[in-house]
This record gives C-alpha cells, structure tokens and sequence, in this order.
C-alpha cells in the first residue's frame, strides 16, 4: 500500500463521520492524500505528534471548567484541574520559569492577554515593524494591537539585515514606550535577550518576548531562553513543539495574577481543556532526546537549505540562519515571492511567499520566500535530503517547471510518511 493509499484509508477509517457526513469525509480525506503527496515547508506548519492528536480527540473535549484549577465556575472539574496542573508543572520546568498560563486559544489571544495585564489603551509600544517581520497583533491597524495601542516599529539593518539594538535604543528612549516587544515571525537568527532588557530597563519598559516561531527551539536549548528576562514570554505549542494549536504565557509569580485575569475572565471564556491535555502531552514529549534529535535536524536541514539555495542565485537573508526558518530574496532570479511560491507548490513544495524589510516589489508579489524545516525534520529528513530539497527547488527557480521534479517530490514525501 502507498502512503497515499494509506492516508485516504485513514479517513475511511473514520466510520462514524463517513457515514454521518460523505461530503466532509471525502474533503479530509483528498487532503489527507494532498498533504501525503507534498513536502511541506511552511514556516508554521508541522505534523502533530499522534500522542497529542490522541489527546485532542479525548474525553476531555466535552468538560466545560472555566476558571483555573481549584477554582471553577463548573462542577466535576478534579480531572480537568489534574490534567491542566500537570500541563502547568511540565510548561513551568521546561521553559524554566516561575508561572505558566496554558490556556490561550493561539498567540495572537496570548498576545492580546500579554498587553493586557502590562498596558492600557492608548499606550506606546515598540515592536518590530510588520514590513520587517512583526506579526499582526504587534501593531497593524487591521488587528486590536494597531487600534488600543500606539505602536512605534523598529527594523533590521539594510546591509546584513540584522536587528540594530542601537536603533531600538534610539527609539525607546526617544518615543518612551511602556512594552517593547522583541521577536518576530521571520527573523532566522538567535535574539539577544539582555540587550533588549537592558534597554527595556534604561526607559523602564516591560519587555515582551513574542516567541511562538521558536517555541520549539527554546524548549530544547537550542535557542537562547527570553524567560529570564522578559517579564511576559508569548509562546505557541503548534508549530515547532508539535502540540495542540495554541498560545502559552510565561511569567514570573509576581505578574501570575495579572496575566491569569487577563487570559480569563479579560479574554476568553473557558478553556479547551482537550487542548490543554494535548499541551501536557507535547511539553512532556519536548523534554525528551528525539525531540532534541529532530529539532537538531531541523536547523541543520535549515543551514542546508540556505547554502544550497544561495548556491542556486536566491540571496538568504542575513547570510544564514540559527534556527529552522530560512528567509530568501529571489529576485535575483528575475521572480517575484508570489511567483516562485506559485511555481513550487505546482511541483508540490509548499513554502510561503514573503515581503522582505525594505522591499521595493508590492506587498502582494513580494521578493522573497520563507522556509520553515519544523514538518520535514519530524517526517525523518535529514541534512542531505534537506539538501537535495533545497536543490530541487533551486532548479525550479531557475529552470522552470519540470515534471521530473514534481515526481521526486512525490517519492520524497512517499517515503517519508507524515505519521
Ligand atoms: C505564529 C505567530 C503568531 C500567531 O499565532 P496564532 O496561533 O496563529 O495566533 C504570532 N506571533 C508570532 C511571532 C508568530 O510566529
């Protein structure tokens, strides 16, 4: 049996939905063998670990315990209290740090909980501007942030596209902020946490570490920890970590209570204890050694990744990468972002689109790509497949479309099984 033939048998399996719903049985099951047939390089994506997905889809999923352990609004909550305090304990000792609140639903509700136990409406924050890699809720005016809060954008360098410290130095002391936020959604290299604090302290600024890219990286040591210094850390347990989608907050026990309101009763209404279940199984699943191979291999694979596609013309930003995320300009290669996405998701390699800092093409077209390893690294690929990868979409970007190539991705993906 191909794994195609083995991921469309997998939603047949599913019995009950089959026969309750063809119509959505069918969907996930032609997706299931979309994702079997592709290579996904994705920079959010991942495979969730079967444990978690067992989890997810566990009793826990019906229990309505809005409140925190031990203190509930609903009755028959002692199970739900034990799995989110194992949940708490496993987040507190792997992050290292004083107090976690697993309950936001994603990262960006983490977000809005962070800004508001520190802040009120109308207050400046500094954050890294969205052209240079912020994410949505550090400030655009489409999302809450760039409507309750005065945002001031600090970038990379031209030249090396790195973060200027002394630009946010120079910012933070002239505009005053009561948060600076450090951290992104396409920056590939390891953040320094004490000169941010330091600068943090010189304008007596909270410091808020937006981590959800690398969550998975700082759980395994693999990239410098923000807990000891930022005074909320906003993390995400999908992407890297192979969780549940889902936010986490990272605080010391003086902020505990401020943040824990600020997620409930401020933000969300209950919990989903299912996902909270499913976040104890991936922490306690992060603190192991395959995790610590996988995410060894997918920053290698990154590394891989990045030579071989400036060998074939792309330029990566700031040289290289310490973490699984490869950011390339391709228009060296005469192709806007759009149409080099375009042409590798047509031969079955899906990577995203991007602007880049400083970018003169539109923001639709954009001029470069991100890459994420995270997904291809916990599907088993190694530094040479991470290579040949890299290669195959090198010549896709400098050749055209070729059937030859869609055909190895598809062998790739086939004997790499997603689960
Ligand atoms: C992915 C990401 C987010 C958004 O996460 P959601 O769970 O989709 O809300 C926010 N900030 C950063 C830095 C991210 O990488």
């Amino acid at each position: 049996m191909t794994v195609t033939d083995a991921a469309q048998v997998h939603w047949e399996a599913a019995a009950a939905l089959r026969q309750a719903d063809p119509q959505l049985a069918d969907l996930l099951a032609a997706e299931a063998v979309r994702r079997a047939e592709s290579l996904q390089l994705l920079a959010g994506e991942n495979v969730t670990s079967p444990a978690v997905l067992a989890a997810l889809g566990g009793p826990l999923i019906d229990k309505y315990a809005e409140g925190y352990p031990g203190r509930r609004h609903h009755a028959g909550c002692a199970l739900a209290d034990a799995a989110e305090l194992l949940a708490i304990d496993r987040a507190r000792q792997l992050f290292a740090a004083e107090h976690a609140n697993v309950q936001p639903r994603s990262a960006t509700s983490a977000m809005l909980a962070a800004y508001a136990a520190l802040l009120r409406p109308g207050d400046v924050v500094l954050a890294m501007s969205l052209q240079h890699g912020g994410h949505l809720s550090c400030g655009s005016r489409a999302n809450f942030s760039g409507r309750w809060f005065d945002f001031i954008g600090y970038g990379v360098r031209e030249d090396d596209q790195l973060i200027d410290l002394d630009q946010v130095r120079e910012l933070a002391r002239l505009h005053r902020p009561k948060a600076i936020v450090a951290g992104g959604i396409s920056y590939p290299r390891h953040l320094d946490w004490a000169g941010f604090r330091k600068i943090a302290d010189e304008v007596d600024a909270y410091l808020i570490a937006s981590v959800a890219q690398i969550t998975g990286l700082i759980a395994g040591g693999v990239a410098p920890s923000p807990v000891p210094y930022a005074d909320v850390t906003v993390a995400a347990t999908h992407k890297l970590l192979r969780g549940p989608r889902g936010g986490l907050l990272l605080c010391s026990a003086e902020l505990a209570e401020r943040v824990d309101r600020a997620v409930f009763p401020f933000s969300q209404g209950g919990a989903a204890m299912n996902e909270v279940a499913g976040k104890a199984v991936a922490f306690a699943e992060a603190a192991t050694a395959a995790f610590a191979e996988y995410l060894h291999r997918a920053v290698d694979g990154a590394r891989a990744l990045g030579e071989v596609l400036a060998a074939a013309g792309a330029r990566p930003q700031t040289g290289g990468t310490d973490t699984h995320l490869v950011t390339a300009d391709v228009s060296p290669l005469g192709l806007s972002g759009r149409e080099a996405e375009q042409r590798c998701a047509a031969a079955g390699l899906m990577l995203g689109k991007c602007a880049l800092p400083y970018d003169p093409a539109p923001a639709a077209e954009g001029s470069g790509i991100r890459l994420g390893t995270g997904a291809l690294a916990a599907q088993g690929l190694g530094r040479s497949e991470f290579a040949e990868v890299g290669a195959l979409i090198g010549r896709l970007l400098t050749d055209g479309p070729d059937p030859v190539i869609g055909a190895r991705v598809r062998e790739l993906a086939a004997a790499f099984g997603v689960r």
